[in-house]
């Protein structure tokens, strides 16, 4: 059986070290000293003065949303996990969306400019597949128009733009440690910023707004994570180097064995802009139309493989939102993405690729 997906095992050893060390103090959550370590850990890899751990991406999306205190209409990309939207929704925001460019198939900046209006409060992209967005295009047009950039990052551990993390760009960018994936603590997340007066706010919103055990800065929530979660990320953490390498190889050789099927145009996978650097965490893959997608899906898991189709529907269609986005909603049409994991082998990927071809009878 191969699955789209596999967590990363740290090595056992030593998550049980950090797991006696947690049993030594008797000190489970509240902002121990193993969560402190790993958001030092994060601070310096993304580059950036703040980083807090959270206890999810979504949460932090939601966090990072109240800190900015965003109203009204928040320009966003249809074409991203459920969370993006849903938590602009839970915020009380409402989501416009600006239509993906075809080649990257991150949100288009010209779309962006298309939706503005004066009630516009924000910008929330999301690098997809840990793919770049056009940070440079979306920060011109966030400064002419007033408006806070937040990065959904929740694909981007890695990532670089101009040799800077992914997590270094926006007024806020917020990451995703689920289980699922690249770097993971089974479940997490990170909100990131350099902004003092922003960080103080977040740093507050995460712990129920308590300021101190007997008062209150403010309105909060649990944002917060664990030692346990914490142990897995810093066990994981050595690891990092040897991780990106291998995504990087896997996509290469699912790339050189596909590469007939892109050159006939049989199948697309998106375009990295120039200065970018993807961490390849994902395998999407365009086909024709959705019933090769149908097909080709239906094939593989006779096959025992299970690919995923993400990211479907186009978020623009989801039942609390109804808008209009054609390109992202014939995309995740025929977005279907191909297993990839740390411990896949290139014999399955080469077995993944015969079937595709096979698909098309090649
Ligand atoms: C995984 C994911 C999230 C949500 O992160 P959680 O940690 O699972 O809450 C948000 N946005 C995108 C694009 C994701 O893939």
């Amino acid at each position: 059986m191969i699955p789209v997906t596999k967590p990363y095992l740290p090595n056992k050893h030593l998550y049980k070290q950090y797991i006696d060390q947690i049993w030594d103090r008797q000190w489970f959550t509240n902002h121990g000293p193993l969560v402190t370590e790993l958001e030092k850990k994060l601070a310096e890899f993304s580059g950036r003065k703040y980083a807090f751990f959270v206890a999810n991406g979504t949460i932090g999306l939601q966090i990072s949303i109240k800190a900015l205190n965003l109203k009204e209409e928040i320009i966003t990309t249809p074409f991203s996990y459920v969370a993006t939207t849903s938590s602009i929704v839970w915020e009380n925001c409402k989501p416009v969306f600006a239509d993906i460019d075809p080649l990257t198939w991150n949100i288009s900046p010209k779309e962006i400019e298309k939706k503005i209006t004066k009630k516009t409060t924000a910008i929330i992209a999301t690098h997809i597949y840990g793919n770049p967005c056009d940070v440079e295009a979306i920060e011109k047009i966030a400064k002419q128009n007033n408006l806070y950039i937040i990065y959904d990052a929740a694909h981007a551990f890695g990532s670089t733009y101009k040799g800077k993390s992914l997590y270094a760009y926006g007024d806020i960018a917020v990451a995703s440690f689920h289980a699922t994936k690249l770097f993971h603590t089974a479940e997490g997340g990170a909100i990131f910023c350099d902004n003092e007066a922003i960080a103080h706010r977040v740093s507050y919103m995460r712990n129920f707004g308590h300021n101190g055990q007997e008062a209150f800065w403010g309105l909060g929530i649990n944002g917060k994570n664990s030692e346990l979660h914490a142990a897995i990320g810093l066990a994981i953490w050595p690891d990092i180097e040897k991780i990106l390498l291998k995504r990087k190889e896997i996509y290469k050789t699912y790339f050189n064995f596909l590469y007939p099927l892109i050159k006939n145009n049989l199948i697309q996978m998106p375009v990295v802009i120039d200065g970018g650097n993807s961490n390849y965490s994902y395998l999407p893959i365009l086909l024709r139309t959705e019933e090769e997608l149908l097909k080709l899906r239906e094939l593989m898991h006779m096959n025992q493989i299970y690919p995923r189709r993400y990211f479907y529907p186009s978020l623009s269609k989801l039942p609390y939102v109804n808008e209009t986005c054609p390109i992202s909603e014939d995309y995740s049409k025929r977005v279907l993405c191909l297993p990839s994991y740390f411990t896949l082998s290139v014999e399955d990927i080469k077995r993944i690729v015969d079937l595709i071809k096979k698909s098309y009878n090649l």
